[in-house]
Formats: structure tokens, C-alpha cells, sequence
């Protein structure tokens, strides 16, 4: 069992699919700020600290990406699997993500760097924090 998160947004003014996660976060390919949020931060905390206490890592065995959530979930997976078992353990997730995050083939999606990677602070932010990793 993996816990998903159901929810898709584009953009109203662009179309660019993203995920205002938080007050004031626009869209990262125009940079409108719309009304519509999503507080996705928390819940892709719980989803993560469930696979990995359930697997030993943040990717399960087998993930159905069903929204644009699950993507992004997906992507956050692997980046913090990579990270605790990077070789250099002074670097902090902030670095890795960006460097990481910069090696990814985005495509017509370059925006999207961006904004994982803040995604990933918010993330790492609160998984490091908090001690449970
Ligand atoms: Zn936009």
C-alpha cells in the first residue's frame, strides 16, 4: 500500500501544470499568483515517512502515478533516497536538490526545476528537522 495525493492544477493564465503548495507561490512558468492552494507539503510529508518506515526508502517497490501530484511525489522520492545515500554528508539537501534537480532532462517543462526544488526545501525542511529520518 503507498499513500497518492489527487490533485492536478494548471494554470489559469498559462496552462503550466504545478502546485501552489503555499500562500503566495506562483505559477512558476508566468508568475501569476492565483487564489486557488493546495496544501500539499504536509501530505507529501506523511506519504514519504510512510514508505520509508514501511520499506526502508522513499520509492516503494511499485508506483502508479495517477495526478500531477504523484508525479511530483515520485521525483521527491528518488531525490531524498539519493540524498541519504550520497557520499558527501556535509552537503545539505538544499545543494543536492539543486544539482540533483539540474541533471533532469525537464523538456518543455523547464519551470517545473524550480519549483521541485522548493518543493524539496519545504520537504526537507520538515523531514530533517523533526528527526524521523
Ligand atoms: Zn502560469
Amino acid at each position: 500500500m503507498t499513500l497518492h495525493i489527487n490533485y492536478d492544477h494548471s494554470c489559469s493564465n498559462c496552462k503550466a501544470q504545478y502546485i501552489p503548495y503555499d500562500e503566495k507561490v506562483p505559477c512558476p512558468n508566468c508568475n501569476i499568483v492565483e487564489e486557488e492552494r493546495f496544501d500539499f507539503i504536509p501530505q507529501a510529508v506523511v506519504s514519504m515517512r510512510f514508505n520509508k518506515s514501511r520499506s526502508g526508502s522513499y520509492l516503494p517497490g511499485a508506483w502508479w502515478v495517477g495526478s500531477l501530484s504523484d508525479h511530483i511525489l515520485r521525483l521527491l522520492f528518488s531525490l531524498f533516497d539519493s540524498y541519504e545515500e550520497r557520499q558527501d554528508k556535509e552537503l545539505s539537501i538544499n545543494s543536492f536538490a539543486s544539482k540533483w534537480l539540474s541533471e533532469m532532462n525537464w523538456g518543455e517543462q523547464a519551470y517545473l526545476e524550480k519549483h521541485l526544488l522548493l518543493i524539496a526545501e519545504k520537504v526537507g525542511e520538515i523531514i530533517y528537522q523533526e528527526g524521523s529520518a
